[in-house]
């Protein structure tokens, strides 16, 4: 409707009056030249504003770097632990959200064991929008290289539990330089997060793999389902992010160069950024 009703004569206003949740909008320019001595003192904005959507949001996200402490994570063969580089490079994520306005609660922020269940705890009483994990990966191959983002799921099918149960148990057997213990505690993060936001956990997934692949020459080996089940705890979408093969010398290097962390820091950091972009441009990917 475009007439309003002033001192009992109708008139016909700019555009039409729109209703938001049970209040009446009218065109600001109509307001202060008719309405302005009926109304005292206006409240002027600038034509009719959708109001905010405060459901789909992203202000918080928790960063959980890897290992810590007594666990160091798997080891490369010059020495370089995955506690000491993931806990850098999460920094880096972290300070480079906060420049963009994102707070990032860090599970860790230094060389400290944390239990899972801590960490888990970290996630929920935080209140934050989702999780993100980063690790350094390891693999028997020497020549296994690039990064991969894993989302959280609670299902996984038979073949890939059975794949997974072989990869166990060769790992026992193995007697490589480097420490395979990683890849039960990565098993066991899988078990502390559990989200019903499946799909928003791919989406994140596939935003940082984006990034990474795009900004860096590390090898995309795509993004990935866990394929460890029963998932519980916090309530978020929830990725892991295996920032490259400690087990693979060229690797380890490069993750041993301050420039290089940044780099991936950076597009870590970068796909975050394009993730909320978008999740709350179409109120969390429903439009
Ligand atoms: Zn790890």
């Amino acid at each position: 409707m475009e007439y309003a009703v002033v001192n009992g004569r109708p008139e016909k206003m700019g555009s039409p009056v729109v209703f938001y949740g049970g209040a009446v909008a009218i065109p600001a320019d109509f307001a202060v030249e008719r309405m302005g001595k009926l109304l005292g003192r206006p409240q002027i904005t600038r034509g009719p504003q959708p109001p905010v959507t405060q459901k789909y949001l992203i202000r918080k996200i928790v960063i959980d770097p890897g290992h810590g402490g007594d666990d160091p994570g798997a080891i490369g063969k010059t020495g370089l632990k995955e506690k000491d580089l993931v806990l850098d490079i999460s920094k880096r994520v972290k300070d480079k959200l906060a420049e963009n306005g994102v707070n990032a609660v860090m599970t860790r922020e230094r060389d400290k064991f944390i239990p899972l269940t801590k960490r888990s705890q970290i996630a929920n009483e935080s209140d934050a929008d989702f999780f993100v994990s980063v690790h350094a990966n390891a693999a028997r191959l020497k020549g296994a290289r690039g990064f991969e983002v894993y989302y959280l799921s609670n299902a996984v099918d038979d073949n890939a539990r059975a794949v997974q149960a072989a990869e166990d148990s060769f790992l026992k057997f193995d007697d490589t330089s480097f420490l395979h213990r990683n890849t039960d505690l990565e098993a066991t993060v899988w078990d502390l997060v559990y989200t019903e936001n499946r799909e928003e956990s791919i989406e994140l997934a596939k935003y940082i793999a984006k990034a990474v692949d795009d900004q860096t020459s590390l090898k995309n080996r795509g993004v990935k389902s866990a394929r460890f089940c029963v998932l519980r705890g916090t309530q978020m979408p929830s990725v892991l992010v295996e920032v490259g093969f400690i087990s693979n010398p060229a690797e380890e290097r490069n993750l041993r160069d301050p420039e290089y962390r940044e780099a991936v820091a950076s597009a870590i950091t970068r796909g975050i950024l394009n993730y909320k972009k978008i999740y709350e441009s179409t109120d969390g990917f429903t439009q």
